[in-house]
């Protein structure tokens, strides 16, 4: 993506704008580090408003279907990303802290001139995916991956014939 989308975050809640994303691999250089994911593109939806109670929010929605890679057997597997985030927005530090306060199950940001969307997609992301990319426990492929040869135990294993 060539024209990075920025937006004033209390401006784009108040008009409710939305912006779609298509974001691709390369846009997002913090998730080549899951060095797993192999799709191309992710969706994601940005909204903003008002709600009843006059505050500002923005929600970001992820829906996606990822392919990531098996760090133990190097197989692929299926991941699903549903991620519904709503973040209130607060023009002051103090308000942020006495929304925090109040109720502690939402989240907020303070209020930003330029907001850069795909950093906020990738803050969401890196959080919604799996630190470590693995099977279930015992769906891996090839779970003997590792030759006896490599076996960093093996030597030791003639040390243990205690009484
Ligand atoms: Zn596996």
């Amino acid at each position: 993506m060539n024209n990075r989308p920025i937006i004033d975050t209390l401006g784009f809640a108040q008009k409710t704008q939305s912006q779609d994303l298509q974001l691709k691999l390369v846009d997002l250089p913090r998730l080549t580090d899951v060095s797993a994911i192999v799709n191309d593109v992710i969706q994601a939806n940005i909204i903003g408003g008002i709600q009843h109670d006059g505050k500002s929010f923005i929600q970001l929605k992820i829906l996606s279907g990822l392919t990531l890679t098996c760090q133990r057997c190097i197989g692929l597997f299926d991941f699903q990303i549903n991620s519904h985030s709503r973040f209130i927005i607060t023009p002051t530090e103090d308000e942020l802290v006495e929304i925090s306060q109040e109720e502690q199950n939402i989240n907020t940001m303070l209020a930003e001139n330029e907001l850069d969307l795909i950093e906020f997609v990738e803050d969401e992301l890196l959080l919604a995916l799996p630190m470590v990319p693995l099977h279930k426990e015992g769906d891996c492929e090839r779970p003997q991956l590792l030759d006896e040869q490599s076996d960093p135990t093996k030597p030791l294993s003639g040390l243990r014939q205690s009484s």
